[in-house]
């Protein structure tokens, strides 16, 4: 039996990078897959890719009218939500660095670049969680939110705070929506993945195509004790998990997958 046989999933911001991975992943385990994103070509692109088992819908995270929109025709055509992974998510350094350095420390940040990632990263599992339970219950399906955090949501980051602060709320958020639901006996299991150095487009304004691209990528992996990128479908294997009943007793937790960053520091005595 395929692990996600017959549920019914909705990955948001799912064109490209990690969500493309888990709706790949979703579809090989027997899922049927609502793709959305903000980029409706590559997005469409993506769902025709995985055949009659995936559609696309268009869907800004940040847009409450958007998430009634979908979640009112996901009922309509597949009459059940199982699934919900929130995963769109931006740094803030979306648009690279050849017009210059746009400040995210605590310092500089302006308050319109600080609002701009926590409307997507957080305002976005805000209302994808809000409305993801009230599908689900009306349903009553076992269902499972997966929100996608980061290994910058458990550590501080001073180069891109606002980044570190959203995750750092989707973290703490996934455990109220994890208690409510339990408090409300609703079927609904909450849990956050924290990835860390996953090789995805995210990366490529932080990369560039110059010269010292390989120099820049080892130097952005230095610090992991695996010295090297995650790939996608590392991530997608764990939301897989998270989403099917083999993970039922799962509930406010939160999975590591950062190549064991976050492990320690290697300190060792000196002779
Ligand atoms: P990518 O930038 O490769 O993909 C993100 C996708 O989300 C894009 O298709 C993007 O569309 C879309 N998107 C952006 N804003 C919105 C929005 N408002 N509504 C809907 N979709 C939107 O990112 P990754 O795959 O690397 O990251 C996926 C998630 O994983 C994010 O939450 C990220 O923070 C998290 N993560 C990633 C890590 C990594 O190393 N890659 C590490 C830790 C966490 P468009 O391209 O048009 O903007």
């Amino acid at each position: 039996m395929q692990r996600l046989h017959q549920k019914v999933a909705l990955i948001t911001g799912a064109a490209r990078g990690i969500g493309e991975a888990i709706a790949r992943a979703f579809v090989d385990e027997g899922a049927i897959v609502i793709v959305t994103d903000i980029d409706h070509q590559l997005g469409t692109a993506v769902a025709n890719s995985l055949g009659d088992r995936a559609i696309y819908l268009p869907l800004d995270v940040r847009d409450e009218s958007a998430w009634q929109a979908a979640t009112a025709e996901v009922l309509q055509r597949f009459g059940m939500l199982h699934v919900l992974v929130n995963n769109a998510g931006i740094t803030g350094f979306e648009n690279g660095f050849e017009n210059g350095f746009v400040a995210h420390d605590p310092e500089h940040a302006s308050l319109s670049d600080w609002r701009a990632v926590l409307a997507t990263n957080l305002d976005g599992v805000f209302l994808g969680c809000k409305y993801a339970i009230q599908t689900m219950r009306k349903t009553a399906v076992r269902g499972s939110i997966v929100n996608i955090s980061s290994r910058s949501g458990l550590v501080g980051i001073p180069a891109a705070t606002a980044y570190a602060a959203s995750k750092a709320a989707v973290r703490n958020h996934t455990k109220s929506v994890a208690l409510y639901c339990a408090e409300q006996g609703l079927p609904i299991r909450c849990n956050s993945i924290h990835p860390a150095a996953i090789l995805t487009p995210m990366w490529e304004p932080m990369l560039g195509q110059g010269d010292d691209r390989d120099a820049r990528m080892r130097d952005l992996v230095r610090e992991c004790p695996m010295k090297r990128f995650g790939m996608p479908q590392e991530v997608a294997t764990v939301a897989v998990l998270l989403a099917s009943d083999e993970a039922a007793y799962m509930n406010g937790s939160e999975l590591n997958i950062d190549g064991g960053m976050l492990a320690g520091s290697v300190v060792r005595p000196v002779s």
